[in-house]
């Protein structure tokens, strides 16, 4: 399943309901394999090494239900801004998505696409995961491979 337009209205929901126009905000959504939707944001702190991305509640809540991400969009804006960007996942973000194997698909922002953004897998993401060495057949590690 693709990021689409609906995935990321989800996390512009998310965003909207968490803080008023104008701030700097951001919001992440995920589909499950089911079609659902979860969203969550960021946990800001004064620390900055103790912040979690705005995807992580979502995968947080993925695992804990035992279901499948299949797609994670993150979108938000600048402060003073009501423009829109959609955001590839992090590094981090990355690595934790990899759990649902690299068909996962994620929003990039892609300036070549009328809409400034685009849905690539995982895999065309990172193409070169450091943890494919780990996979039985010397792909990605799969689910189970990644919780062992
Ligand atoms: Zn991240």
């Amino acid at each position: 399943m693709d990021v689409d337009q609906r995935l990321l209205d989800a996390a512009v929901d998310q965003m909207e309901r968490r803080w008023p126009a104008g701030e700097q905000a951001g919001a992440a959504a995920v589909y499950l394999s089911d079609g659902s939707i979860l969203t969550s944001v960021c946990l800001d702190n004064i620390n900055p090494g103790v912040v979690l991305c705005h995807e992580v509640g979502a995968l947080c809540q993925a695992y804990t239900q035992n279901a499948i991400v299949v797609a994670s969009g993150c979108a938000g804006r600048d402060e003073g801004s009501a423009q829109l960007h959609v955001y590839a996942p992090c590094g981090v973000c990355q690595e934790r998505l990899a759990l649902w194997v690299p068909d996962v698909q994620v929003g990039v922002s892609d300036p070549a696409s009328a809409s400034g953004w685009s849905s690539r897998s995982l895999r065309d993401v990172n193409p070169h995961y450091w943890a494919a060495r780990f996979g039985s057949d010397g792909g990605w590690p799969s689910l189970t491979q990644h919780t062992s």
